[in-house]
């Protein structure tokens, strides 16, 4: 398989453009070897510039749950560019989208639209603090939130403490209200409470995919709820990637626990840029020009991005059994290649939530960061090139979960299952 074309494509891109790419994890820096630049993507496939086709796992990081260039989403979108691309006033498109989401999530009556996760986070976490009058947060290390100053704190020890900022950039004034909890550690969040009196809310992602597919623990999670509610601070989700891809109801909805606030991306916009963040009546009326937390975009709420959620959430309400197909193709593919591995002596830990699939080469189970961090990144860099000489793009990092879209076949993983043999078989 020839990459000639991407190889001098990455060259000049990097003449140009910060390592070449608009978003690091793209520039393929944790895995080695060089991007593939895209020509296109059909269905369950890439292609490159070169003329290879991949079976495509990563589906945009998430938002093409219907795969590359679904008909209904793609014919939205022309016919919204026809009546103009941007208004920057009031649409119909906006309130359907709205309606929608609304309808799908039991703790959402009201959402705002923004044109991404991280604006969607960073604005949940002003309205957490303006609803409450309170400054500190909780996060947890290997949950990823945005690239916003106050959420860039990442892993230390285990411990909970306040956080370092984790890029140059960042003031360690702007991170010195973000306190960090381990992940599935309840005590680790009880020190935090301990800590400050003064938490405005903890955030999570309640299926994180950012260290890899780690779900947090349905007792986890009801102990969170508990423990919030006993100190008057809120609990969002981070649903930017979870949303409509592990439940089209929320995380809430499998794991039975409330969020106050949910922040969704990636599928709402079906593949455009858009975000939003979501909460009960009594928290969105703080939200301006109700209340007084300030928050806008002047391509909020853009009218060719709402089409293409709406097209996207729509005809996935409509065919919502849709999902537990798509939950028995990540199983399979995960239990076919832990299969497939362990016949060459590889331990694989698996896991699947809907549309998402997670796989770590460690003996021991992942809970959470700390546990993620003790597996072999070399190991899993070959397994990543062997793959993609293969024709199989799986997503770039050790600390990324993939995706199945409807597009997907049963075929293509049976055919992801037999290359892995061949993979293990390599780098044994
Ligand atoms: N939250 C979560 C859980 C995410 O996975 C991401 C992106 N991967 C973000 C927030 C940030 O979203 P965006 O990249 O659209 O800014």
């Amino acid at each position: 398989m020839s990459k000639d074309k991407s190889l001098e494509a990455f060259k000049e891109a990097q003449e140009l453009i910060p390592g070449g790419v608009n978003s690091p994890v793209r520039a393929f820096a944790s895995v080695g070897g060089s991007p593939v630049f895209v020509s296109e993507g059909e269905g369950g496939y890439l292609k490159d510039i070169d003329g290879n086709k991949y079976v495509d796992f990563v589906q945009s990081w998430g938002p093409l749950i219907f795969g590359h260039r679904d008909e209904s989403i793609e014919s939205a979108v022309i016919e919204a560019v026809k009546h103009g691309l941007s208004f920057g006033a009031p649409t119909l498109a906006e309130t359907e989208l709205a309606k929608l989401v609304i309808s799908m999530f039991d703790s959402i009556d009201k959402v705002r639209f923004v044109s991404s996760g991280t604006e969607a986070v960073m604005s949940a976490i002003r309205l957490a603090r303006g609803f409450t009058g309170r400054d500190d947060i909780v996060k947890f290390t290997g949950c990823y939130h945005g690239h916003s100053d106050s959420l860039l704190v990442q892993a230390g020890s285990g411990a909970a403490t306040f956080g370092n900022p984790s890029s140059p950039g960042v003031p360690a004034d702007f991170t010195k209200h973000t306190l960090l909890a381990q992940y599935n550690n309840i005590e680790s969040v009880k020190k935090c409470f301990a800590d400050s009196s003064d938490i405005a809310c903890v955030i999570i992602e309640p299926i994180a995919g950012n260290m890899g597919l780690v779900p947090a623990d349905k007792v986890f999670l009801k102990e969170l709820r508990d423990l919030c509610d006993a100190n008057g601070a809120l609990l969002i989700f981070d649903e930017v990637m979870s949303g409509f891809r592990a439940s089209i109801n929320g995380a809430e909805s499998i794991t039975g626990t409330k969020p106050d606030i949910v922040t969704l991306g990636k599928v709402i916009g079906g593949g455009m840029p858009v975000g939003a963040f979501g909460a009960r009546r009594e928290i969105m009326a703080k939200l301006s020009p109700e209340g007084p937390v300030y928050q806008a975009g002047t391509l909020s709420g853009n009218p060719v991005a709402m089409a293409a959620g709406f097209a996207a959430l729509s005809k996935l309400k409509k065919n919502a059994p849709v999902l537990d197909v798509l939950n028995k193709r990540a199983v399979r593919l995960v239990e076919g290649m832990k299969t497939e591995a362990a016949k060459f002596g590889i331990t694989m830990q698996i896991d699947t939530r809907g549309s998402m699939f997670g796989f770590f080469f460690n003996e021991n189970e992942i809970k959470n960061f700390e546990d993620a961090c003790t597996c072999d990144a070399s190991f899993f860099a070959k397994f990543h090139q062997g793959m993609l000489n293969e024709g199989f793009y799986f997503a770039c990092s050790l600390f990324e979960a993939g995706f199945i879209s409807t597009a997907t076949t049963d075929e293509m993983v049976e055919e992801c299952i037999k290359a892995s043999a061949k993979v293990f078989k390599e780098i044994a």
